[in-house]
């Protein structure tokens, strides 16, 4: 399997540190707000990636924390007049919530921040003995000079990153790019008792400090978002090497934006959609093929129009599964037949393809493409002379390509049938706002699927044809 690496630049072989085991940590979300589509792709990416680790057989411990208190979550809490506290624990609630809707499959654990305040204070401590952070007023700051490989994530020596850098320039620092582990308690700040004096920890500690007492000292992969390379994961690098004099992860992974007319969606820009509102309109299958359509490390366009033709895409897979449940109904022959074990290689050499395209470095996109010949394949050779056993075969191997990307798999009748429920409701509801257009849309989008729809005096009814 290979991996590219940010560290190196290269994509290199994957070996894990203990053979068959990955330890791998990803940067979570600050939980003051629900999360984006753009933050859903880093999340999605990732659980795909380590879902795909799991499919390849290794047994992969998963951290994934929760920043819970920093300068975003103190002006929200103060702004909704509540505890830094409780709004952590009600946007974490709200986070497994899109989570789980977005079938994320659920980390090994998600620390948060705040519970690891006396690992932290201890972190912090060692760095300050060890000669590589200082304190000044309550401040203690790490210095980036005494670490000699700084940059060395994003490529620059300190000169050139302090050139790029936005830096405030504070006299009590050595350094301007020295930045800070431990911060002092401003009026109304929550703050935590320290050998510095009340206060609270800086970003960037945080992810070293759970790494380090969740997974140990080396771990195999650290992953985030493209933003996150510099300062953050640059920052984290320093700290947690300068602690260990070992190195902090062996391969670093970082996942491209999603972009809004060619710009980065954000909070700031005001240019996003939550993972919540989407989610009402399309299910997770949508957003997530949708996301993995684009290798993870090209950026990608976000509009609804590209939703919606993700979500014809995707239809086709289902109208082929639904097809090939309704076969396994009718069909005669249930062994499978010696003609058709010549078909069954051919098949086989999907799932191949399919593997080599994720094991060069998680593939998604070529993946997917691999998925949808298959099913063009299938829909031309399988047929009511078919037996069984072959159809059930094929049924199990679409899902089975489907589970490392987290799509395909809830896909029963059931839920087919609730779809088709809310399409109904939806429609009319437009007929009854006299929006004809998209009555008339909703109606033909049914018909494309075989579901027609009749007006009777109980209600709207539906049969496949
Ligand atoms: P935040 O909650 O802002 O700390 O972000 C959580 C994660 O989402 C980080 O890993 C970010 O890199 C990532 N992220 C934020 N905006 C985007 C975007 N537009 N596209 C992809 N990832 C993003
Ligand atoms: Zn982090």
């Amino acid at each position: 399997m290979k991996v590219y690496n940010t560290l190196t630049r290269k994509k290199e072989d994957f070996i894990t540190i203990t053979p068959g085991k990955v330890k791998m940590y990803v940067c979570g979300p600050t939980v003051y707000n629900f999360f984006h589509i753009g933050n859903a792709r880093t999340f999605v990416v990732f659980d795909t990636i380590r879902r795909y680790l799991e499919y390849r057989g290794y047994k992969v411990d998963f951290i994934q924390n929760f920043t819970d208190i920093d300068d975003k979550m103190i002006k929200r809490a103060n702004e909704d007049d509540i505890t830094v506290k409780q709004l952590g624990d009600r946007f974490i609630n709200e986070y497994y919530k899109d989570a789980d809707n977005l079938n994320i499959e659920r980390a090994t654990k998600n620390p948060r921040a705040t519970e690891y305040m006396n690992e932290i204070i201890e972190f912090v401590e060692t760095l300050v003995e060890k000669g590589y952070a200082y304190e000044v007023d309550g401040d203690v700051y790490f210095h980036t000079k005494s670490f000699k490989e700084y940059g060395k994530l994003s490529g620059q020596n300190l000169e050139e990153l302090q050139l790029g850098a936005r830096i405030d320039v504070d006299n009590r620092k050595k350094d301007p790019m020295d930045f800070a582990i431990w911060k002092s308690q401003k009026p109304g700040e929550p703050a935590w008792e320290s050998p510095w004096g009340m206060g609270r920890p800086g970003w960037h500690i945080e992810c070293s400090c759970m790494a380090y007492n969740l997974l140990g000292e080396t771990i195999d992969i650290h992953a985030g978002g493209i933003d996150l390379t510099f300062p953050h994961h640059e920052n984290e690098i320093a700290q947690s090497e300068a602690r260990t004099g070992k190195a902090f992860a062996n391969y670093w992974l970082h996942s491209a934006f999603v972009n809004v007319n060619n710009q980065k969606m954000s909070k700031s820009l005001n240019n996003f959609f939550t993972a919540r509102e989407i989610l009402e309109k399309y299910d997770a299958d949508v957003l997530r093929l949708f996301m993995l359509s684009g290798h993870y490390r090209t950026q990608i366009n976000f509009s609804m129009e590209l939703l919606d033709s993700t979500k014809s895409a995707l239809d086709r897979i289902r109208n082929s599964i639904n097809n090939l449940e309704s076969l396994l109904e009718e069909v005669k022959t249930e062994k499978i037949e010696e003609n058709e074990k010549e078909y069954v290689k051919e098949l086989d050499k999907y799932k191949e393809k399919y593997i080599e395209k994720m094991d060069d470095d998680f593939n998604t996109a070529d993946a997917i493409s691999v998925i949808f010949d298959l099913v063009k394949d299938v829909n031309i050779n399988i047929n009511i002379n078919s037996s069984k056993e072959i159809i059930e075969y094929i049924l199990e191997l679409i899902r089975e390509l489907g589970s490392p990307l987290g799509i395909l798999q809830k896909y029963e009748k059931g839920s087919l049938e609730e779809e088709i429920q809310k399409l109904i409701d939806q429609r009319q509801k437009a007929r009854k706002e006299k929006d004809w257009a998209l009555a008339d849309k909703i109606r033909d989008e049914l018909k494309e699927q075989g579901i027609v729809l009749e007006d009777t005096p109980q209600g709207v009814r539906w049969k496949k044809i």
